[in-house]
């Protein structure tokens, strides 16, 4: 392996394989690391039937596959690794990977993607892969005529309970508030769907089930003096409360929005530091789609192509 490139790439999704495809295209001879989910978050699921190009849906494994191939032809070096650390305040900049091996970039394209956020209670843990997910579209088939509940409020609750009902016989949503963030229609729907109940002013405490989950321990009003404690029976316990984008590696360096998402100057991919450049979901807080992960990849190898020109690099 290189220990000084021209263009580095962190992150295997549609951005950094896209990005990879216009960077090796152009010359950049790019490195590009795969991360802690080679393939991003599409490998976790089935059928993606949005992806321009494919009439009949393709399987988001595959998908991935092609895109890596594609990026592989054109000659991107691709590797296993996971960037643990960075230093923005040198020329050229340095990227650690899996803690000890030091790569040297004049320009570094991140597309580290975004990670599905948990409660954070031990039962999360325990039951994964046994009831517990944080992607409907993925792992909703296996609750056919079953009971589920989703948590959280905001659009993509929504999104996932009303795709949840479309199989399951019943979807409790439970809400933490006593209304929805999500937007008006998104509510009506949801609210306007039979088979969904929604559990307001509800948190979860615990889950239960000898083989997998079975039920879930729910408080509601929890700390009013007409807090209750409310048990519900459930085969699976899908989250949805939101997106934390993977940049804690960047905080020193990065401007960033308050929940960590990269800042970029629009409609470029420009961060702050010049020479380091943020596409997909990293810097989309609102879109996260593979789509425009793919157009931001395109846009952040087209953007360090031309900085590196500029500089004589
Ligand atoms: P949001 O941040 O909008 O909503 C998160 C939801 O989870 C809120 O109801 C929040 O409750 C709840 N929540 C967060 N943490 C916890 C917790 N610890 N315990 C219980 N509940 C919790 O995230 P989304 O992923 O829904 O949406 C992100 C963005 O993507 C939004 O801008 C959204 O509009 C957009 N989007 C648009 C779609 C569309 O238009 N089709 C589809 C999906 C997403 P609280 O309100 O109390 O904070």
């Amino acid at each position: 392996m290189r220990d000084k490139v021209r263009c580095l790439i962190i992150g295997s999704g549609p951005a950094g394989y896209t990005a990879a495809i216009y960077a090796s295209r152009a010359n950049l001879e790019p490195v590009l690391f795969e991360g802690l989910q080679p393939g991003g978050q599409l490998t976790t699921t089935t059928e993606v039937e949005n992806f321009p190009g494919y009439p009949d849906g393709i399987s988001g494994p595959e998908l991935m596959e092609d895109l890596k191939k594609q990026a592989q032809k054109y000659g991107t070096e691709v590797y296993p690794g996971r960037a643990t650390a960075v230093d923005f305040s040198v020329r050229p900049l340095k990227v650690t990977i899996d803690n000890e091996h030091i790569i040297e970039s004049d320009t570094v394209i991140i597309c580290t993607g975004a990670s599905a956020k948990y409660l954070g209670i031990p039962d999360e843990t325990k039951y994964a892969g046994q009831g517990v997910s944080a992607c409907a579209t993925c792992d909703g088939f296996f609750y056919r005529k079953k009971k589920v509940a989703v948590v959280g409020g905001g659009d993509t609750a929504c999104e996932e309970a009303l795709y949840l009902a479309g199989l399951a016989d019943k979807v409790y949503m439970i809400v933490r508030k006593p209304y929805l963030r999500a937007s008006q229609i998104m509510q009506q729907r949801v609210m306007n769907n039979p088979k969904i109940e929604i559990l307001f002013e509800h948190q979860t405490e615990g889950l239960f089930g000898e083989n997998g989950v079975e039920g879930a321990h729910l408080v509601k009003r929890k700390g009013q003096p007409d807090e209750e404690k409310v048990d519900i029976v459930i085969d699976g316990f899908f989250l949805a409360i939101g997106h934390q984008p993977n940049t804690d590696i960047f905080k020193e360096f990065l401007e960033m929005d308050e929940v960590g998402y990269i800042k970029t100057q629009h409609p470029t991919t420009k961060t702050n530091i010049e020479g380091v450049f943020a596409a997909g979901d990293v810097a989309d807080p609102i879109y996260r789609q593979a789509v425009t992960a793919a157009g931001a990849g395109c846009r952040a190898a087209i953007d360090a192509e031309r900085y590196l020109s500029e500089k004589g690099l």
